[in-house]
């Protein structure tokens, strides 16, 4: 893939400042992160990267933010005495902070691609919309969820020794949904058959039904989940995908990103050279569209592809902790104190 030579410039006036940071091996560090661009944040492990972007800007961030901040990670509860000496500035640009990591899409037993991406609701009301039926009969979380096995399609059944085996629910046949639910088509299809189908074939199904849910399928392909099923269940969903998946989810959602501000901790971990580049073009898009991506990276190929570097180093652990060098790629290759910029394409 081409390497990026011409870098977007930071508007002076929209910057996210952090001062006093000091968590882990941080040396009381300061740093000016420019909105509107696709930002990495360098160095070597245990330089200090995680701890200036995870665990420093995200929690001053949630801090300020508060709701407008979006993450799948709910365990980390930040209260107002969370890094007291550290200051944040900045954050009257952001519209709107959302951190896209590898966690899984949701929670719920019954989280899948279509509920994630808001598409369940959109399919849900056409059925009710068709029928005259109440929306809750299309989903086993409400009224339409077999009696029997409660929406699972499967029974779990005691074997001894605090053992279980699961075992297909009779009453539904392992749908998880009441008959009257499956009863009712739409265009030929009950809202089981739609469930099962893949991305790509829901995009011919539902080309000339619902423009919002086209959007988001179409988008879901682009990202190179055409081949996921919609109501494919979470625990068979990879880290990578469900990455792809939450990225996919921002970018098929109407109305303008411009003010967003996305947070990448690592994303290339575990992908493939291709699904990396298709990751980049993704962050490039966001940044197009008005959006500021902050992304930790070790891989040169994202790094090479940043409008603006921050590279902390120069060791890890003790060693570390220090922000070396700051600017864009082609900046860094020729500043001596860099160490990754000679590595830079
Ligand atoms: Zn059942």
């Amino acid at each position: 893939m081409p390497i990026k030579t011409v870098y977007k410039s930071s508007d002076n006036q929209k910057l996210l400042t952090l001062k006093n940071c000091c968590i882990h091996n941080l040396r009381n560090v300061s740093a000016e992160i420019p909105l509107g661009l696709l930002v990495g944040v360098a160095g070597v492990s245990g330089s200090g990267k995680s701890s200036l972007i995870s665990d420093t800007l995200v929690p001053k961030l949630k801090e300020k933010l508060k709701n407008k901040l979006v993450s799948d990670d709910e365990d980390k509860n930040v209260d107002d005495e969370f890094l007291p000496d550290t200051e944040i500035g900045g954050t009257e640009h952001i519209k709107k902070c959302v951190i896209i990591d590898q966690k899984p899409i949701g929670r719920s037993r019954t989280s899948c691609p279509a509920t994630y991406t808001g598409i369940f609701d959109k399919i849900r009301a056409l059925f009710a919309k068709q029928s005259g039926m109440d929306p809750g009969l299309f989903t086993v979380n409400s009224k339409g969820g077999c009696r029997v096995c409660k929406g699972d399609g499967v029974i779990h059944y005691h074997v001894g020794m605090g053992n279980f085996i699961d075992l297909e629910c009779e009453t539904c046949a392992g749908t998880g949904f009441i008959e009257e639910a499956m009863s009712i088509m739409l265009d030929g299809k009950n809202i089981r058959e739609i469930l099962e189908m893949s991305v790509s074939t829901a995009i011919a199904f539902f080309k000339k039904k619902d423009k919002t849910i086209l959007k988001m399928l179409q988008t879901l392909e682009r990202v190179g989940m055409g081949y996921i099923r919609l109501g494919q269940k979470t625990p068979t969903i990879s880290g990578g995908e469900a990455q792809r998946i939450k990225l996919a989810s921002e970018l098929g959602k109407s109305g303008s990103a411009k003010g967003n501000v996305y947070i990448l901790d690592e994303p290339t971990t575990g992908l493939s050279f291709s699904d990396s580049e298709r990751l980049i073009h993704l962050m490039q898009e966001l940044v197009d569209g008005g959006s500021t991506v902050i992304v930790t990276e070790h891989d040169l190929s994202v790094l090479s592809n940043c409008d603006y570097i921050i590279e902390m180093g120069p060791g890890g652990g003790s060693d570390g902790g220090y922000v070396l060098a700051t600017g864009t790629p082609a900046e860094l290759k020729v500043n001596s104190k860099s160490i990754i910029g000679r590595y830079l394409k």
